[in-house]
């Protein structure tokens, strides 16, 4: 894998951004409320341990991550000796890396416990394996569903007790997101029920993402697990307003590597789907859909000199080519997320016309592509 370093081609990070953001959301917590910011996905494509040190700053008192080799590179940064949740679900064969660790996984069901008291036990294995429960209110996607899965596994768990730490539960909510709050209000019933089978609840209970920490209030609950508003990215999209701004972290630059005119009768890139129909000055960006900019750009804009020029062509897998006012000489700065004077292109202007998410676009960006920070 190679980490992009020597290229005319760059992520910008705003450090004070997230800090703000996650300061914002820090400072609204009810009493007793925690955060842990979410930085999974090399922190939404932001840099993981960069994100997890200014969210630490901040006032996050632990973080989530998606898989077991994202919470190992966060221990390894050094800094972190706050708990580390694994949201998606770890193999049991993993054991001995969450032990060494100290790794908070999730568990979905009871037979997971089982299997790992047994490999435990094989290995030998002295200090508790922390865990959250994940509960299935309506996503669909991982944990408890029902009242009776729920009582089978806490009766379960009392006779395996000692070999594991059950510190927290959460629930994921599906359309947090949204004005309509019928199937979020199904969601919150359903948790209610599940929640109310325990016969006493664990240090954490958690329903938050960014679009319920923002837009939701659900008093049972003691953990926001923050993420994409950590960015300063609206997780609504344009759906909803945050109670506050956000302000976004990201930007993404490069510069004019090659400029020239092209006359009438030529085309533009793969499939020559861009007729030249005037003759028109056409730059050359270093930067392709290996990068991560969708090769349906073709057509969105970057900014140069604080004006809008069309992608025209193809976005090639390491180029992309834009249409000029006039001459501009190399080496010019092009925009490609981000401010340039007057005029923005957003992350969210540039995913609606991808007909996707700005999550997606956020850690799609590969690392070939620098990420400086400021
Ligand atoms: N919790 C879980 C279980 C998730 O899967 C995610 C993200 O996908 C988050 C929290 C953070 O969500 P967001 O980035 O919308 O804040």
């Amino acid at each position: 894998m190679v980490i992009g370093k020597n290229r005319n081609g760059q992520i910008l990070i705003n450090e004070t951004a997230i800090r703000h953001n996650v300061q914002q959301a820090v400072d609204r917590l009810p009493r007793g409320t925690e955060l842990f910011a979410v930085v999974k996905a090399d922190g939404y494509g932001h840099g993981a341990v960069v994100a997890a040190r200014l969210a630490k700053q901040a006032g996050a008192t632990g973080f989530c991550v998606a898989i077991l080799d994202e919470a190992i590179q966060l221990r390894e940064a050094g800094f972190v000796t706050e708990p580390i949740l694994v949201l998606g679900l770890t193999d049991v064969a993993q054991l001995a890396l969450i032990a060494k660790y100290q790794i908070t996984v999730t568990v979905a069901d009871v037979a997971w416990l089982h299997d790992a008291q047994r490999v435990k036990q094989a290995l030998g294995l002295t200090t508790p394996i922390k865990f959250f429960l994940a509960l299935d209110s309506g996503m669909g996607r991982i944990g408890l569903q029902t009242p009776a899965e729920v009582d089978t596994f806490v009766r379960d768990y009392a006779t395996l007790h000692p070999d594991f730490e059950w510190q927290g539960v959460y629930t994921h909510f599906a359309t947090a997101d949204s004005p309509d709050q019928e199937y979020f209000d199904f969601q919150v019933a359903n948790f209610r029920e599940l929640l109310a089978q325990f016969p006493h609840r664990p240090r954490y209970v958690s329903v938050a993402n960014s679009a319920t920490d923002l837009w939701h209030s659900i008093p049972e609950a003691n953990l926001v697990r923050y993420g994409v508003a950590m960015y300063g990215l609206n997780p609504a999209g344009t759906a909803l307003t945050p109670p506050f701004p956000l302000v976004p972290a990201l930007s993404l630059t490069s510069e004019l590597v090659y400029v020239k005119q092209v006359q009438s009768g030529r085309s533009i890139g793969y499939g020559a789907t861009y007729q030249v129909d005037t003759p028109q000055w056409i730059g050359t960006v270093p930067m392709g859909y290996a990068d991560g900019l969708r090769r349906d750009l073709q057509g969105f804009f970057v900014l140069i000199n604080g004006q809008r020029c069309p992608i025209v062509g193809r976005v090639c897998m390491d180029q992309l080519m834009v249409k000029l006012p006039k001459h501009l000489p190399v080496g010019t700065k092009v925009t490609i997320i981000g401010s340039d004077q007057e005029q923005t292109i957003s992350l969210q202007e540039m995913a609606e016309y991808c007909h996707t998410i700005h999550y997606e676009l956020a850690c799609g960006f590969s690392t070939r592509v620098p990420r400086l920070y400021y």
